[in-house]
């Protein structure tokens, strides 16, 4: 078994497959699958996952692995098989999904270093090589003839640690500390002897007669006032001991938990957790659907299934959206699972989430709550996996590998032989549909756990609002309500449903509207710095003082971004206090928590903000929710635009009246006759169901139909076209009758970056040679891809039809 099966770190497809190397005497009793190597490659050295050990190989004049990067494998077997079945999913390259798995400071090779973790004897051949230092260049144990696998074995036992060396230091940090080694009557009698002139020793040993306990060394430096040297000098004479003590940076662990214990559940709670624990205690895998009103006590389900799945010495993953993955939810994984609930969020350093995985891979954690790419958590002994609001569509990866995080978990259930939790107050249609037809088993949860009723919701008809003179953004009930919330010290939630409306430039005389001269899309209008943005190629420019084709000084912004409702709110009610919450206050890392924080501390009336604001946020002073544009998102060119309106809707009017106040939810709308604006200002979820689905078996969506969506782009137009074009004619060669193919046609946005954009949409049943068929296209067109900049991506199933 001296040849290793290597996926190697070009991403290509001429490179998609494995190559055989052979592993060199020093590596082969400590190599094993899933660690990442070095290899050659051509004449370049790269990086590359093991995947198999083999004896024999079809190819002559293997090459020799140059280099292991780990002692530990990186990737289990499961996440390695797993990477494969994502590759095939998503069409994807292997290395991009294995890639996917992995903390990003993992994705590079660093230069690594050897941290001594003891003091008491190594082996004589690593006491030659620290020969007295704590730490040592890896590239010294390289050059030393000590056999790796002798390495690896004092890594295990913790003797011996690797480091990463990261520029930024964002890898593992260790500290020296500092201790007494001699009981403290010794002490004291050394104290005594000590030179009169040394008197920064003397204050050091004095300083540990009271503090008896080790310390960080820089911390004691501060305290005593001395030099290492000084410490140094008591080592040498064996008083004092230092040591390396490795810190994993908890980004929580300043905080403090309340501890929560089991809440007796209710009967509709009850009902829904039976099933889900017997396939727990069966080691069954099943999809459970808990289909839940707001405040319906989801998340005790989770907490309690957790319980019997950590009862059974297995392990949970709990992935929430990113946006509702606040200080508020993680308190309540922590608040009963304490220190075994490890945290992966994207607003971590990449430090702090390779922390949190690593807790993970060394089994120092056993629930990971965390965002989309939390369902890799390298457990080796999974027990759940739940997924908190289901239907958001942050779940699917944007980018390769295109994978929905709730494919992966279903996938990863099993195999793993163990439950899969969705809940949600709305679900998917898609999850919906496959729980009605018993696919998924589904749970209803109808009431609050608080018996209060849902808020009342107040649709407005915002025509009517201009014809009765009324030229601001918010409707004469809207602005009552605010005045009599701000009378009652009560607060106030608005939400501006930006997507598809931002702020843009238009000339008033002529109609001009100022587009990005690279992507055939208007300019943002950003007012702090005054300038026009492309959020597409941040593309930017000065506002023009004059229109640029008419020449007329009337040139406006338009649109209703959240600094203009802002702006308008603080002249309409002056003395209203406003935290405005939006992709430009929330940039800064934790800037998101301490917004939250502040609204929940009262020190605001109003929380104006874009559709992070409608989730999770529970807020008991929180008496009014007012929609400002219920329907911006309406008119986007996407089948899945009234499903989206519904849920946004009712997400946003479940944060109002979550307590003993009673909660009024205000909906401004300009078309009120919309089935999902009225629909979820009824909480009818069912209804909207049913007619949601007729409208997407009428016009051929899912989950009626599968989609498969191929974007083709290129500088010139016309080659664009054309190759669209060809796709489309091979396409229709292969596919069945049943299936549509409609293209080439140019994408929502046309142009991106000076790149034309078409596309073809294929509408299918049964296709099930589909992948391969578009494999084989990219195949193809693998030269012109190459040498002439083509871009084809296929997305096997599309949130985002641009
Ligand atoms: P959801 O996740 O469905 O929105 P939560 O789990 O957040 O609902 O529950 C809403 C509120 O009800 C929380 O404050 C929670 O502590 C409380 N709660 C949940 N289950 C129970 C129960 N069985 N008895 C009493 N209170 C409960
Ligand atoms: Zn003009
Ligand atoms: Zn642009």
């Amino acid at each position: 078994m001296n040849i290793a099966r290597v996926i190697v770190d070009v991403p290509s497809s001429s490179t998609n497959q494995t190559f055989d190397y052979v592993i060199p005497e020093k590596f082969q009793e400590m190599l094993t699958v899933g660690m990442r190597v070095i290899v050659p490659f051509g004449p370049r050295k790269i990086m590359g996952f093991v995947v198999d050990r083999v004896s024999e190989s079809s190819f002559t004049k293997l090459k020799e692995i140059i280099n292991v990067l780990d002692f530990t494998p990186v990737l289990t077997e499961e996440l390695l098989e797993l990477g494969k079945w994502v590759a095939n999913e998503t069409l994807s390259l292997s290395i991009t999904a294995l890639q996917a798995m992995l903390p990003q400071v993992l994705k590079s090779t660093y230069e690594k270093e050897l941290v001594r973790m003891t003091e008491e004897q190594l082996p004589e051949a690593f006491e030659l090589l620290f020969a007295g230092r704590d730490y040592i260049p890896f590239a010294e144990f390289e050059a030393a003839s000590i056999r790796y696998y002798q390495l690896q074995k004092l890594i295990e036992a913790g003797d011996i640690s690797v480091d990463y060396l990261v520029k930024s230091r964002i890898t593992k940090k260790h500290v020296t500390m500092v201790k007494p080694t001699k009981d403290m009557y010794l002490l004291e009698e050394a104290l005594h002897d000590l030179n009169k002139n040394a008197k920064k020793q003397k204050l050091l040993l004095s300083f540990f007669m009271e503090y008896e306990k080790p310390i960080e060394q820089q911390e004691l430096l501060k305290k005593v006032g001395t030099t290492k040297s000084t410490v140094k000098t008591l080592v040498d004479k064996g008083l004092l001991e230092t040591y390396q003590q490795e810190v994993m940076r908890d980004p929580y662990q300043n905080r403090e938990f309340e501890r929560t214990t089991p809440l007796t559940l209710t009967k509709q709670q009850e009902e829904a957790i039976a099933p889900i624990n017997d396939a727990v205690q069966a080691d069954k895998h099943d999809v459970f659907l808990i289909h839940g009103v707001t405040g319906s006590g989801k998340t005790e389900i989770y907490l309690q299934a957790i319980q019997e799945v950590l009862n059974k010495g297995k392990e949970a993953i709990v992935l929430v959206p990113e946006i509702s993955l606040t200080p508020q939810m993680v308190n309540r994984f922590k608040g009963r699972f304490g220190s075994m609930v490890a945290v992966m969020h994207s607003a971590l350093s990449a430090g702090e989430k390779y922390d949190e995985w690593r807790k993970v891979q060394r089994k120092e954690v056993k629930v990971v709550v965390g965002a989309r790419s939390a369902v890799f958590a390298p457990f080796e002994n999974l027990g759940i996996i739940i997924i908190d609001e289901e239907h958001e569509t942050t779940y699917k990866q944007e980018d390769q590998p295109r994978y929905h995080a709730r494919d992966v978990a279903i996938h990863r259930g099993k195999t793993n032989s163990c439950p899969v939790i969705l809940g949600s107050a709305t679900p998917a249609l898609e999850s919906y549909a496959r729980a009605s037809k018993g696919v998924y088993q589904l749970a209803t949860l109808s009431e609050r756990t608080n018996q209060m009723d849902m808020p009342e919701v107040k649709i407005v008809d915002m025509r009517q609002e201009l014809h009765a003179g009324n030229r601001t953004m918010f409707s004469r009930d809207l602005m009552e309500k605010m005045e009599q919330c701000l009378e009652n010290r009560e607060q106030i939630v608005l939400l501006l449903n930006r997507r598809g409306y931002s702020t843009f430039i238009m000339c008033r005389d002529c109609g001009h509207v100022k587009e990005c001269p690279h992507c055939d899309i208007a300019l943002t209008y950003h007012k702090n710095s005054n300038q026009m943005k492309c959020h597409y190629c941040s593309y930017e420019e000065r506002v023009p003082v004059v229109c640029p084709e008419c020449e007329s000084d009337l040139i406006r912004y338009f649109g209703t971004g959240t600094q203009r409702v802002e702006e308008s709110l603080t002249k309409l009610l002056p003395e209203a206090r406003v935290i405005r919450m939006d992709v430009d206050t929330t940039r800064r890392k934790g800037a998101h928590e301490k917004l939250l924080k502040q609204f929940g501390e009262k020190q605001a009336d109003i929380l104006l903000g874009t559709q992070m604001i409608a989730k999770g946020l529970d807020f008991e002073n929180v008496t009014l929710v007012g929609v400002l544009t219920a329907d911006s998102m309406l008119h986007l060119p996407d089948f899945r635009s009234s499903e989206k309106t519904f849920q946004l809707l009712t997400q946003v009017s479940g944060r109002a009246g979550r307590h003993e106040l009673p909660g009024t939810v205000i909906v401004q709308t300009y078309t009120p006759e919309h089935y999902s604006i009225e629909l979820a200002s009824q909480y009818d979820f069912q209804t909207f169901y049913k007619r949601e689905m007729a409208m997407r078996k009428a016009f051929q969506y899912p989950p009626y139909y599968f989609l498969a969506l191929v974007t083709v782009s290129h500088e010139n137009q016309v080659k664009a076209v054309q190759t669209t074009q060809q796709i489309v004619q091979m396409l229709s060669q292969h596919v069945g009758d049943g299936t549509v193919l409609l293209g080439p046609t140019p994408s929502p946005i046309p142009r991106i970056k000076d790149r034309y954009r078409y596309q073809c949409m294929i509408k299918y049943r049964n296709e099930p040679n589909l992948r391969t068929y578009l494999n084989k296209l990219k195949a193809i067109f693998a030269d012109d891809i190459r040498k002439n900049d083509l871009l084809i991506t296929v997305d096997m199933q599309p949130y985002h039809m641009m």
